[in-house]
């Protein structure tokens, strides 16, 4: 690693849509010269309706496993490159790895291949475009045979090949199994790819640049321009982004997390805001007494009486083995002296519901079980809880005055979140309340 503090910078696919995109990218990278190692996406989508070129080259593969003309499909592709590399004005030329990509298409070579071609060839034109050198991904992130990202090997591969290399363009989204066969992350696996090739050069700052300025409060889809987050930590944005808070890929968080690296959200199209810092821990108080709101509808609630049950050991164990046995995951269990509520995903367990009650009826004998669809789960995360009396009076208070009923409250221990469940029909009404009560009013 050459000497000096580093910060990678990973850019997404709306960043990389067009030579003009390009362009500010360009100007970011080089108005900092500690942004050495740079993670790029494929490109995304220009205009609203626009198709991402990961789209496209997975519909364009298909059409090659259904044995059916691909080529002008791959030729719309090549286009959107040809376009980026003739606005940046560039001399490089992509013809022979299409026509290797035509063959490998043509001879099978998986839709992991064929996605990751979106990301690989966009890394040869930023090193073409920055003067940095290009490293194929597939040679430096190792999955094992099982297909499971292997941690060790990469680091161990990645840390050695960039300290011989002052600057580089890593493409996100993939690697290669110990055959050499490329698999890819799931997608928005970019955002893992950038926090990987981070902890590798151990860099000061892993910079995630997007079309946003950071994560916001509340969705915006639901609250009319919610204020920005400037500080989160690690474990409040797996709170949030678990409930479907969405800006980063959740396995992001992971590999920087182990090296206190801190992850800061920017923005593309406004590089002077400051975005979101994602950190370990801080003494920052958030603005607000809650850092965020974040909630998910399609929940089932299953409730189970039986007379002492609270003497009977084993009782809890056996309700959730009926799940387990199901394949079915819990999201939460509230539970009273005689009753437990198991709470699920409605489409996990919808289909499996006679077969669920069946096994609750066999290993624990209930007197009642009555189930309930068509719930929301929200949760109301923030550090500034522990410390602060009255949260969750706050929080009920405004939900009372808004007329929502709340079925289900869960504080966790750590006085990090609190999980409120409440009728899919009350969601949006009981974030609008949430976040009033905390930051527009802030009574
Ligand atoms: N291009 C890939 C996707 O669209 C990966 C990424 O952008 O992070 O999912």
């Amino acid at each position: 690693m050459g000497i000096g503090m580093s910060k990678v910078v990973k850019f997404g696919g709306s960043s990389l849509a067009s030579a003009e995109q390009f362009e500010k990218v360009g100007n970011i990278i080089r108005a900092d010269e500690e942004r050495r190692y740079v993670v790029p996406s494929a490109p995304g989508k220009r205009f609203k309706d626009d198709e991402k070129v990961t789209d496209m080259l997975y519909a364009c593969y298909r059409l090659a496993e259904e044995g059916k003309d691909f080529k002008g499909k791959l030729g719309e592709i090549r286009a959107r490159y040809r376009e980026i590399i003739e606005g940046l004005g560039l001399s490089l030329s992509l013809e022979e790895e299409f026509r290797v990509i035509e063959q490998n298409f043509q001879d099978m070579a998986g839709s992991d291949y064929a996605a990751s071609r979106g990301e690989y060839l966009n890394g040869i034109i930023m090193a073409d475009y920055l003067g940095y050198e290009f490293i194929d991904a597939a040679s430096v992130i190792c999955f094992d045979e099982s297909g499971a990202f292997d941690a060790e090997k990469t680091d161990g591969l990645l840390s050695l090949r960039l300290s011989a290399c002052e600057r580089a363009v890593v493409p996100g989204f993939y690697g290669a199994y110990p055959d050499g066969r490329v698999k890819t992350f799931s997608r928005g696996g970019s955002d893992v790819t950038g926090s990987i090739v981070a902890k590798a050069v151990k860099a000061d700052v892993y910079e995630n640049w997007t079309d946003v300025s950071g994560f916001l409060i509340a969705d915006p889809r639901i609250i009319d321009q919610p204020e920005g987050i400037e500080t989160i930590t690690y474990r409040e944005l797996r709170e949030l982004s678990y409930m479907g808070a969405s800006v980063l890929h959740e396995d992001a968080i992971f590999p920087v997390r182990q090296e206190g690296i801190p992850i800061n959200i920017r923005n593309t199209n406004a590089p002077e805001d400051n975005g979101t810092w994602i950190v370990g821990s801080t003494c920052q108080k958030s603005k607000y007494v809650i850092t965020g709101i974040a909630g998910k509808k399609g929940f089932c609630s299953i409730n189970i009486e039986k007379d002492m049950m609270n003497s009977e050991i084993g009782f809890g164990r056996k309700i959730l083995q009926a799940f387990e046995e199901n394949g079915i995951s819990f999201e939460h269990v509230p539970s009273g002296i005689d009753t437990m509520t198991v709470y699920v995903h409605q489409d996990e367990f919808m289909h499996k519901e006679q077969k669920v009650v069946a096994a609750i009826h066999r290993l624990c004998n209930p007197d009642v079980i009555d189930i309930e669809s068509d719930l929301a789960l929200i949760a109301v995360v923030g550090r500034g809880m522990k410390s602060t009396r009255g949260t969750a009076g706050r929080i009920f208070s405004a939900l009372a005055h808004s007329n929502i009923n709340v079925k289900m409250i869960d504080q966790g221990s750590s006085e990090l979140n609190i999980i409120i469940g409440v009728a899919n029909d009350d969601f949006e009404d009981a974030i609008k309340a949430v976040y009033d009560i905390f930051v527009i009013t802030r009574l």
